[in-house]
């Protein structure tokens, strides 16, 4: 991690690999491998070396580098189509889920890229397993698959609402004072697998002060082009915000792995935060090794002989 702060002129006249060799380190520090030692202590919500807290034109300028460096890296998945890349997203609520997949994938194309959204599960997904839902919405080879929300709820929400695994209808057997460590065992697994298969999994929890989760929601009480975010349930899910933390922690130590790693991004300030997330982003693409397919020498002198006729057509 560089503790210098950044300076503009600097990034402009790196190279193209110099560029994103400087965008993979601002994440680094926020990685999670092996959640073993994890503690949430060690990691705080305003954490920015690299900015002045308010210097939100160098943040912006910065990230615009990061998602035109994604944008090259993901035409090159798309057209190699072998690597898929599943970003999922966790937060408590006003902490910008929605506002950094916005901004940093805002260079994509659309057609490589799919965003799916997880909410309470309804008759239908209660029929099924917890991950079923979340398996039909996997990315396919070359495509960017993120989830706004996903089966980390089920160590989440229900588990800070116990209550909630009992209307799941899984045989009452079946529901022990093991089923935590069963369920974090099952994620493990269920990634390991995805990896082994060429999805790569890459985890961020937006990193968020109950200060702040205040001040958003006030914002969003006062600012009527925000009132529709505003949702009473979201107050009731912070008086229980002790318990939230400690079902983070839980879930960052148990199923954080080398190959499927938690990055903690501090999300008090939303433009430093995508910059992390960016990083992290370009960070799991870089080790694709990625490059355009090359064809072969046969198709590269039937080209050549395509491209004469078309120039010499009448
Ligand atoms: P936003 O508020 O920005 O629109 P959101 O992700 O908070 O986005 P909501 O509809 O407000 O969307 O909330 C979704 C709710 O669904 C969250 O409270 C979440 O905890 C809950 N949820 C998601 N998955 C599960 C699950 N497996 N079991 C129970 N509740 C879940
Ligand atoms: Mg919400």
């Amino acid at each position: 991690m560089p503790k210098q702060r950044i300076s503009l002129e600097e990034v402009s006249n790196l190279s193209k690999k110099e560029r994103i060799e400087k965008a993979r380190s601002f994440s680094l520090k926020y990685r999670v491998g092996d959640g073993k030692n994890f503690r949430l202590k060690d990691y705080k919500t305003d954490d920015y070396p690299l900015f002045k807290k308010d210097d939100k034109p160098a943040a912006k300028e910065v990230l615009q580098f990061g998602v035109q460096a994604l944008a090259a890296m993901q035409d090159i998945m798309y057209a190699q189509d072998k690597w898929a890349l599943l970003l999922i997203f966790q937060a408590m609520d006003a902490a910008g889920k929605d506002g950094a997949i916005k901004h940093v994938m805002s260079g994509l194309n659309p057609q490589g890229c799919n965003v799916t959204s997880f909410k309470a599960p309804g008759a239908e997904e209660l029929d099924h397993d917890f991950l079923w839902r979340c398996m039909k919405n996997l990315p396919e080879r070359g495509r960017i698959g993120i989830f706004n929300r996903s089966y980390y709820e089920e160590v989440l929400v229900v588990r800070v609402h116990e209550q909630i695994l009992h209307s799941q209808k899984i045989p009452e057997k079946l529901v022990t004072k093991n089923i935590w460590d069963e369920r974090y065992k099952d994620i493990r697994h269920f990634e390991q697998y995805l990896c082994r298969n060429g999805i790569m999994v890459v985890k961020f929890f937006l990193h968020l002060s109950k200060e702040e989760q205040k001040n958003r929601f006030l914002d969003r009480i006062d600012n009527p082009d925000k009132n529709w975010k505003f949702s009473d349930a979201d107050v009731k899910e912070r008086a229980y915000w002790k318990d939230y933390m400690t079902a983070y922690e839980e879930m960052i130590i148990n199923t954080s792995t080398d190959t499927a790693p938690w990055y903690v991004v501090p999300a008090d300030n939303k433009p430093y935060a995508r910059i992390v997330i960016a990083s992290a982003v370009i960070d799991a693409m870089d080790a694709m090794n990625l490059e355009y397919p090359r064809v072969s020498k046969e198709k590269l002198t039937q080209l050549k002989k395509i491209k004469q006729d078309l120039l010499t057509e009448k």
